[in-house]
């Protein structure tokens, strides 16, 4: 059955305090669940401004404070003579405070800085092939990449970069690669051009990979992702899901699919990487080149739909909202034909885009879509339980 929601231990979840099977159990639960998975990029946006906390300046009323402080400080240190009986614990209390306010500021300075030694964010990598190159200096068997650097490697070099304790990545030749970001909410590498393969076994939405034209967000997964000179990437998931997204285009992409991007357009729609020639080429054409009609008789669209087996509505379901109103219909009804929708989930509600029936349908669908059996039986769960909470809104009609 599908576990309870997760909010309440999505932070010590987040801060790894978990142990390693209830972190298993979450990380299940937030790959199927939309709503544990927004409150967890708010945990993670939280935690984040958290780690950022000690760079915020502090206002400038407490440093004239101090400064009015130490003047005072100062001018006690006339000669006794000048100094009025009265004011002697005053000046006591004063000394105090500024000893104590220097203590509190050299704590938080050391503290600070042993934070960010402790934390100096780096991935070891290792040498499989050639001479890798960390920045300029080529590496003989195993180095570090610290973030901002930069991991090239030559036409035969290949390197393999343990990604902290969440999986890691191996860097095919003619690869540049650079580490953005490592931290607790968050591991971030840029792939400008070549080829890497991740193997990731974080929390989902932990580790992200930018390339010029989408960002590769891993849901608990392995994957390959290219990206030729012109800034197209192409990713191929082996096992888990993948999403890739730009700005609200967003691409989810199961075990045995694969999904093309183009600079400007950011992620294609996904497909089964088995589906016939003329399905994943006439999707290419309704994805990138919508105008070019000169390459085949017949609208793309119609390829698709005729070409399009059960699993494929993996395609069709992200086409839904990506063809124009007026096509959403034939895309519908050739979804219905091959996989009929849910109960609760009606014509009119697709057409219109309606979110609730979207996701139920999505859930219902996934099913058929994974091949993964443990992932199928949490699709299923979610799905029984969405169903039943659609059906009971229903029912208060
Ligand atoms: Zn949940």
């Amino acid at each position: 059955m599908f576990s309870k929601h997760v909010g309440k231990e999505l932070s010590a979840y987040c801060q790894g305090e978990l142990s390693a099977e209830e972190s298993r159990r979450i990380a299940e639960h937030l790959i199927g669940c939309h709503r544990c998975r927004s409150e967890f990029e708010e945990i993670k946006l939280g935690v984040k401004f958290a780690e950022h906390l000690p760079l915020i300046a502090a206002p400038d009323a407490l440093w004239d404070d101090l400064q009015v402080l130490i003047e005072k400080q100062g001018s006690h240190a006339k000669p006794a003579n000048e100094m009025r009986p009265t004011r002697k614990s005053g000046n006591w209390r004063l000394g105090f405070a500024v000893v104590a306010a220097t203590l509190v500021l050299t704590f938080g300075v050391v503290a600070f800085w042993l934070y960010r030694r402790e934390s100096l964010p780096s991935w070891e990598v290792a040498r499989l092939d050639g001479t890798p190159r960390i920045g300029s200096a080529g590496i003989k068997e195993k180095s570090r990449l610290a973030v901002g650097q930069w991991l090239e490697t030559d036409e035969v070099s290949r390197a393999k970069i343990n990604v902290g304790s969440i999986g890691h990545v191996e860097v095919d030749p003619n690869t540049r690669v650079r580490l953005l970001e490592t931290k607790i909410t968050e591991h971030r590498l840029e792939l400008v051009r070549g080829r890497l393969s991740a193997r990731i076994w974080a929390p989902p939405r932990l580790f992200f990979v930018d390339t010029p034209s989408a960002v590769a967000a891993d849901l608990g997964c392995a994957y390959t992702l290219e990206v030729d000179d012109a800034g197209a990437s192409l990713l191929h998931v082996t096992s888990g899901w993948v999403a890739l997204q730009l700005k609200d285009r967003e691409s989810m992409v199961p075990a045995g699919a694969a999904c093309a991007t183009r600079p400007g357009v950011g992620p294609g729609t996904p497909y089964f990487e088995d589906s016939s020639e003329t399905f994943r080429k006439a999707l290419a054409k309704l994805d990138f080149e919508p105008q070019n009609t000169e390459w085949s008789k017949i609208p793309s669209l119609d390829l698709v739909l005729a070409e399009s087996r059960p699993r494929d509505t993996l395609t069709l379901w992200h086409l839904l909202s990506r063809v124009q109103s007026t096509d959403r219909g034939r895309v519908y009804d050739r979804m219905a034909e091959l996989a009929p929708p849910p109960a609760g989930v009606t014509r009119e509600g697709i057409l219109n885009l309606d979110e609730t029936m979207m996701m139920l349908w999505k859930e219902n669908l996934e099913n058929i879509w994974s091949s993964d059996s443990k992932l199928r039986k949490t699709w299923i769960g979610f799905w029984t339980r969405s169903l039943g909470k659609v059906k009971g809104l229903e029912g208060k009609k």
